[in-house]
């Protein structure tokens, strides 16, 4: 009986403590190597279009062949498909046919920033400054995108139908652009008094371009004939390819260390490339699995998830489809449903971790802490778990296994208290499939700013949990 009591007090002693004091030293060794791939990956793909770009590399380094040059089923063998430069999915063939169900692991490679509008490029006649107008994607606190350098990345459609990638503001020696707040010294009427969101309003997220004017004496705009003069002779673009683009501006670096003991990562983009990453990573370490293991990673997740690259789209379909037409071209359609029925998901994406200075906004007893391991958020949601995927007991339990059994050290956790905001993921659309599905990934502070915080030690935890995850036979 006293040994009865002692278990029940301790079975969440580990829980209170951080994966640091747990972890012996070879994890810890491997907690910095994988962040240290992390860092680099985080600090190159700044946008979904070069996420995929470095996932298609990093995967075929790995054995990943594509979909077209695979011809039938063999255990093991590495496959991928992307879908319109946004999408990627990988899988790793497992011994039981994709019918009795998949390991399924989904994050998205979006995340929030300042697009061009279709119109961008104006000169300001008073100053004679030229500036992009933007409109923002996704749920930022826009004062904090003014006063710090930015880059720009965009694909452009041209004229003539060929298609151009322009990156600027990454390189050292590039220029960086930026979003001019308002002096302090003037700031008192029009801007002390405003709600801080609108403390920058939408309409005010103008990125500075140029101040100099073109040689051209007849010219009326002759600063912004200067930009459209340089992407001409530069890229070869005139005005009305804006029309035909997809430009993004997000925060210009490379992702840092954080701290005196280095035991935290700085950057932009977090927000969900964390876990694009550490899934696609761990899936390139599963050998022959018992279920076909896959990682896919989505679009437009910070939007809502429309369009056709979002974990909405058919997409998902198409890769299931794909793969059973490797053991049968004419698989009959109940092969799919069943496929998708008996297909285990996580929704890996990141949730908010407690800021000390801002603790009220949690209930402490289920909240996730930094450097806590991987987090399980059984629900999202918010005002009564409205618009959540509510995972099951029984779900829930096979995951919990599956960590425990694998040693790997995890935490729960929600997204602030009840009633007090809220959010969702792709778990609700894997649902959908009648999947099996858990929102499962690390915490951050600051979620969505230019400079989001990560643990190393979550970092690693994450990537365990998702190889174990794959190569669990439920
Ligand atoms: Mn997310
Ligand atoms: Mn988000």
């Amino acid at each position: 009986m006293a040994k009865q009591k002692k278990t029940v007090e301790d079975s969440l002693a580990l829980k209170r403590m951080s994966v640091w004091e747990q972890a012996t030293a070879t994890q810890k060794e491997e907690a910095l190597s994988i962040s240290s791939e992390y860092k680099d990956f985080i600090s190159r793909a700044k946008t979904e279009r070069m996420v995929t770009e470095e996932f298609v590399t990093l995967i075929g380094e790995k054995g990943f062949k594509h979909m077209d040059e695979v011809k039938r089923w063999k255990a093991g063998a590495r496959v991928y498909m992307t879908n319109r430069g946004k999408n990627v999915a990988c899988a790793v063939l497992g011994k039981t046919p994709l019918e009795d169900g998949a390991n399924l692991v989904a994050s998205h490679s979006d995340s929030p920033r300042l697009d061009l509008k279709q119109n961008p490029l104006y000169e300001d006649a008073d100053t004679r400054l030229a500036l992009f107008k933007t409109h923002y994607y996704g749920g930022i606190k826009k004062y904090q995108w003014v006063n710090i350098p930015l880059s720009i990345h965009g694909t452009v459609v041209l004229s003539d139908g060929r298609t151009i990638d322009i990156h600027l503001g990454e390189e050292p020696d590039d220029p960086v652009f930026t979003i001019c707040d308002l002096l302090p010294h003037l700031y008192r009427k029009k801007q002390a008094d405003r709600k801080l969101q609108e403390g920058i309003t939408g309409e005010e997220l103008n990125v500075l371009l140029a101040s100099q004017p073109h040689q051209e004496e007849k010219a009326k705009k002759k600063v912004k004939l200067w930009v459209l003069d340089h992407l001409h002779e530069k890229y070869g673009m005139v005005e009305e390819d804006f029309v035909s683009s997809e430009f993004e501006v997000v925060p210009a670096g490379k992702a840092r260390d954080v701290g005196f003991d280095r035991s935290m990562i700085g950057a932009y983009g977090q927000d969900d490339r964390i876990c694009a990453f550490t899934s696609v990573r761990a899936l390139t370490e599963v050998r022959t699995p018992g279920r076909t293991s896959i990682a896919l990673v989505v679009d437009k997740e910070e939007i809502g998830s429309d369009g056709p690259t979002s974990i909405k789209s058919r997409f998902v379909e198409e890769v299931f489809s794909r793969l059973l037409e490797l053991k049968d071209p004419d698989y009959p359609d109940r092969k799919l449903r069943r496929a998708f029925s008996n297909t285990k998901a996580i929704s890996s994406d990141v949730t908010g971790a407690v800021n000390p200075s801002f603790k009220d906004v949690h209930e402490i007893q289920n909240a996730a802490k930094l450097g806590y391991g991987i987090c399980l958020t059984k629900y999202t949601g918010s005002g009564g778990k409205y618009s959540s995927n509510d995972a099951s007991a029984e779900f829930m339990g096979l995951v919990r296994k599956v960590l425990n059994d694998a040693k790997i050290p995890w935490q729960t956790g929600e997204l602030g208290k009840v009633d007090e905001g809220g959010g969702g993921t792709v778990a609700k659309f894997l649902a959908e499939l009648n999947m099996d599905v858990v929102d499962a990934g690390p915490a951050l502070i600051s979620m969505h700013s230019p400079m989001e915080v990560s643990s190393k030690a979550d970092i690693w935890s994450t990537y365990r949990a998702y190889r174990a995850f794959f190569e669990m036979v439920p």
